[in-house]
């Protein structure tokens, strides 16, 4: 799909000329594509890259993966075959070209219908980091959403989520909740008929599968019989907030556009699973949003996972555009409401009577600084040199990077103005 339109920067000014480059991969060994804004392509260069592409398609489309489980489902649990290296289930007729690697064999129905435990998870941090919920957390966000009283999930990068849904959709009849899942892994084609996953890029908004896949996605995004739609997603935190956001707002407008009537200029339910530093940057974007205290976990981050001693602290929050008093978060898992702020919250996080908020964002009882008129973390101080609050160890000269959260130079990321603000 589409590449984005880059600009360097130094000090806040742009310098030298723009670029295109990869929108999926932020690292340039994982996609090399580079091209000079205002550069000329030649029809040899135009032609090597097609040629590239082609070599570079998966080895079966998805149409092709489907019927290949429509296959697969009829064999015998002792020729169920799924190659580790190649990440793909074998057909008897294809053990052969795979002899040598490693195979999981007697494929059960119930892995079949959990594959993000049969694949592994990508976890290169540039291009998808594929960090896995806890149960503990998929089952939560499931729970509240079904509370809420949505029938029907976007999964945007969410394929457990995605798994959990389906899974029990075809466990019980009365479990009426269905999912489409949106993903770059294409290897989740293999599992997922074409009406319940796309190919799909979300970083440039692209559809692999053309305009049969779009059509998929309108059709779901459809509110029929009153079953109404949320749109959850979990990109990876690398990944640039704009470009995410333009996306987003694109799945937006395709659900508005699905009603003539226009749904009364409302937007579309969302939950976006993001780290607690992005506020502001969400916010940004999305002024109706509003940020969780619940600590989304994780399986395979060693960071954001519960520890067996007791919990690990994660920075990963849900940001949404339903009113805060609906999102009840569980009292046993330590949160509380408070009735001033209209929303529960951690039970570390204490109402400021002077912000007149809660106003931990990490869970921790925060400290108000009257000199800079905001709560800040506890392990903070008032610096009089650098005139705001920041750790002990700093270092008053200016440091000239560009912050990563608002891009302003002068301060890192953990001392950004700009991360308390809301
Ligand atoms: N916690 C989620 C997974 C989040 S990890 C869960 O358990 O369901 C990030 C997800 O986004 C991965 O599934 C990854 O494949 C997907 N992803 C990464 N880059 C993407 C892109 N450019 N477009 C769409 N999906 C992407
Ligand atoms: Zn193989
Ligand atoms: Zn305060
Ligand atoms: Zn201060
Ligand atoms: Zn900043």
């Amino acid at each position: 799909g589409p590449a984005l339109l880059f600009v360097k920067t130094s000090q806040g000014r742009e310098e030298g000329r723009r670029f295109y480059a990869c929108s999926a991969c932020r690292d340039r060994k994982d996609c090399n594509f580079f091209q000079w804004e205002d550069e000329k392509v030649s029809e040899t260069r135009l032609a090597a890259r097609e040629e590239y592409n082609r070599n570079h398609q998966p080895s079966f489309t998805h149409r092709q993966n489907v019927d290949r489980y429509k296959n697969f489902v009829l064999l015998p649990l002792s020729k169920r075959r799924f190659c580790q290296e190649c990440q793909q289930l074998l057909l008897p007729a294809e053990w052969e070209n795979h002899s040598g690697h490693q195979f999981l064999c007697n494929i059960t129905t119930v892995q079949l219908k959990s594959p993000s435990q049969l694949l592994y998870p990508l976890e290169n941090k540039k291009t998808n980091a594929q960090y896995l919920f806890a149960d503990r957390s998929c089952k939560f966000l499931l729970n509240l959403l079904i509370d809420l009283g949505f029938r029907r999930v976007l999964s945007v990068g969410t394929p457990r989520l995605h798994e959990m849904i389906q899974s029990k959709a075809s466990e019980k009849e009365e479990f009426s909740v269905r999912s489409l899942l949106l993903d770059i892994d294409f290897r989740y084609s293999q599992f997922y008929t074409e009406d319940e996953f796309c190919h799909y890029n979300m970083f440039n908004h692209h559809f692999f599968g053309g305009e049969a896949a779009h059509e998929t996605c309108r059709k779901f995004l459809h509110e029929e019989n009153g079953e109404r739609v949320i749109m959850v997603t979990d990109p990876p935190f690398g990944g640039l907030v704009e470009a995410l956001a333009s996306s987003f707002k694109k799945l937006m407008s395709m659900w508005r556009d699905t009603e003539k009537e226009g749904h009364d200029n409302k937007e579309m339910p969302m939950f976006w699973i993001f780290p607690y530093f992005f506020e502001s940057r969400i916010l940004d974007f999305f002024p109706s949003f509003s940020m969780m205290d619940y600590q989304v976990d994780y399986d395979n981050h060693a960071l954001y996972k519960h520890g067996k001693t007791g919990r690990r602290q994660s920075p990963v929050r849900i940001f949404t555009n339903l009113t805060p008093s609906m999102i009840v978060l569980p009292e046993e898992e330590g949160y509380r409401f408070c009735t001033i702020c209209q929303r529960y919250v951690s039970s570390g996080n204490q109402h400021c009577e002077i912000c007149n908020s809660c106003t931990s964002k990490d869970g921790r009882r925060w400290k108000h600084c009257v000199l800079c008129k905001k709560c800040v973390k506890p392990s903070w101080f008032h610096c009089s040199s650098c005139n705001c609050c920041t750790l002990e160890k700093h270092s008053c000269e200016k440091t000239d990077v560009g912050c990563f959260v608002c891009g302003k130079a002068g301060h890192k990321r953990s001392a950004c103005p700009s991360l308390s603000h809301t």
